[in-house]
Order: structure tokens, then sequence, then C-alpha cells
């Protein structure tokens, strides 16, 4: 089993400022340079006197406009020769494009995430576009990942939310995970579960849950990091993807006006721990509540009938993925709860 890890690994404010000396430590000189969309405007100035002080060679820089695989091929085969490492700064296109094209270079990547939207800065594969269909496609974990916790803490509230969404369906993940142990006797990997609930424990446990506390981010930050390792460890999704995400990806395609993965993620957990008879579904609701999630949500709730179909649709979508969804009755049990429960009320529309 090759596992490969974070080696650089920061999480604090200002950090931007320092990314040139972390470049230089790591022994990368001559780096390629990805923004997002906006993002130079937004923090090019910190990377640019960072880079410069630190002596840092930027021998391509570029802005993605997409993740579309054949464009980042093109990209990738045409990086300079000697680049030692590609540096991502962005949003979650921006990284996946940057840990592509650094995988197809066998480069190491430096992912900077200006915005913590899910779990995918520091996971395993990247989420890109075939002819505009969504696909999942192999990359190698980020050799490094730089957050700086005052921009995240600037970013839009919605986007640190949707991460939290993400976050919290570990619980949902991994109880479909143990239920598909038991049904279907796939293997389980206990490290890689300790590894992803200890995690979000940690922020459940931190007693200010706002989205603009550095403290907090820090946790929420370092979770998300973990989620992506405990992929890593599993060799699957499994520990950060069950019925939840399945319901997710099937609303994305039902939905008039799909909403960011996260927030879609967290309000199918609430749906699935309820059919999963989960003891942490309290725990989630809680959190979910106090860092205003729920509130965001109520503010500008799902399409009922777009929720309730991709629930049907959801097995579907992975077929032969055992989760809560596969047992006999689960959506016809889900459906009517949904309509019963007032909980549900504002949250769907
Ligand atoms: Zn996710």
């Amino acid at each position: 089993m090759d596992i490969r890890i974070p080696s650089l690994l920061r999480i604090k404010p200002d950090t931007l400022f320092k990314l040139g000396k972390y470049l230089r430590k790591n022994g990368f000189d001559r780096i390629a340079l990805f923004y997002g969309e906006g993002i130079e405007d937004l923090v090019g100035r910190s990377v640019r006197i960072s880079l410069d002080s630190s002596e840092i060679t930027v021998v391509r820089q570029e802005v993605v406009h997409g993740n579309d695989v054949a464009d980042l091929m093109t990209v990738a085969f045409d990086l300079p020769r000697g680049t030692q490492a590609v540096v991502a700064v962005g949003g979650g296109v921006a990284v996946d494009a940057g840990k592509y094209i650094g995988f197809l270079n066998r480069l190491p990547v430096i992912a900077v995430p200006t915005a913590i939207s899910n779990d995918g800065f520091a996971s395993p594969g990247a989420s890109l576009r075939v002819d505009g269909r969504r696909i999942s496609a192999k990359a190698a974990i980020p050799f490094g990942v730089v957050i700086d916790t005052a921009v995240i803490a600037g970013s839009p509230p919605r986007f640190t939310l949707s991460g939290i969404g993400d976050l919290i369906s570990k619980y949902s993940a991994i109880a479909d995970w143990k239920l598909a142990y038991h049904a279907t006797g796939e293997a389980i990997n206990d490290f890689s579960v300790m590894i992803a609930l200890q995690s979000v424990q940690n922020l459940v446990t931190h007693p200010v849950k706002a989205v603009d506390d550095l403290g907090f981010l820090q946790l929420v930050c370092g979770a998300l990091v973990m989620s992506g390792v405990a992929m890593e460890v599993a060799g699957s999704s499994r520990p950060a993807s069950g019925s939840e995400h399945l319901i997710s990806h099937a609303y994305e395609h039902l939905a008039t006006r799909p909403r960011m993965h996260g927030e879609q993620v967290g309000v199918a957990t609430i749906a699935t721990g309820w059919l999963q008879d989960d003891p942490s579904r309290d725990t989630v609701l809680q959190v979910l509540e106090q860092t205003g999630f729920l509130a965001s949500i109520r503010a500008d709730p799902l399409d009922r009938a777009a929720f309730l179909a991709a629930i049907r649709e959801a097995p579907s979508v992975k077929p032969g993925y055992h989760t809560v969804l596969s047992e006999p009755e689960a959506i016809d049990r889900l459906t009517h709860h949904i309509a019963d429960d007032p909980l549900w009320k504002d949250l769907l529309a």
C-alpha cells in the first residue's frame, strides 16, 4: 500500500506572505503558478511579494478558466522544462486543475485554497469535465496544503458553510461504510475511519462555531485535509462519501438550480442520518444550526420535488455501492419522514 500524505501543511493566518519561504525550504525554486478566475486580484500581490522575496522563479503563470480535461492536458504537456512544482491558488476549479496538471507531469502540487467549500483540495482525486460532463479523475494527494485562514475568514460565508456541510457528512458516509461491511462484507479500514471521525470531532467540540473565527476555521481546514488523507488511506472515497453524496450527485442533475456541493451534501446528511438511526444525528443538527448552515439553507431552501426525486435516483448513481438507501423500503420510509417531520418544512420548498 503506497500512501501519500501532504508533507507541507500550514494552516494559519497570513501564510500567503510566507508561501515563497515554504517553497524554498522544500527545495522548490522554479514553479508553475495557476490562479483561479479573479483570484489574482484578491491575493496576487501577497503571493508575488512572498515569491519575489524568496527568489522563486515563476516559469509559467496562468489563470485557470475551467476544468476541461482536454484543455488541462494541453497546459500540462506544455510546462517548461525544469519546473519543480505546481502551485494552485484559488477555489475548487483552480486546485483541481493544478492537481491534475501536476499529476500528469509527476510533479508535486502545492494547493493554496482561497475558499473551502468542499474537501476536494486535499483529496487524491480531481473533479474535472469531459465534454461538459463531470468526472472524478485520478490525481495525487497534494504534496503541500497552505491555507491562509485570514483569507478564508474574508471569503463569502456560504463557501465555508458548504465546506462544513461536506465535513459533517463524514458521519453519514462512515455509517454507510459500516452498513456495507455488515451487509456485503466490503472491507473497512479502521484507521481511515478513525482519522475521518476524529478530525470532525475536533470542530464539533470547539466552543465557538463561527465562520469568521480563526481558531474554528483552522479546525475546519484541518478536518477537510484529514478527509483527503482518510480517502488516501482507504484507497477509496468511502470515508468521505456515502448515500448523502449519492443524493447530492442526483440532485445536481435533477434540480434546475443546483447548490454548492457541500450545501446539498449537508442537507442530505440530515436525511440519511435519520434513516441510519445514527447516534450522531443530533450532533450533526447542532453543528449545522450553530454555524449558521441551516439558517443559510432556510433563507434559500432546496427544491423539494428535486430533492425527493434525487433520493429515489441516488442508488442508481453508483450501482453496487451499498448504503442505507439499499436497505428494503428505505426510500419510502425517508420520503414519508420528510413529508411528516416539521424540520423539513423550511429546508425544502
Ligand atoms: Zn464531498
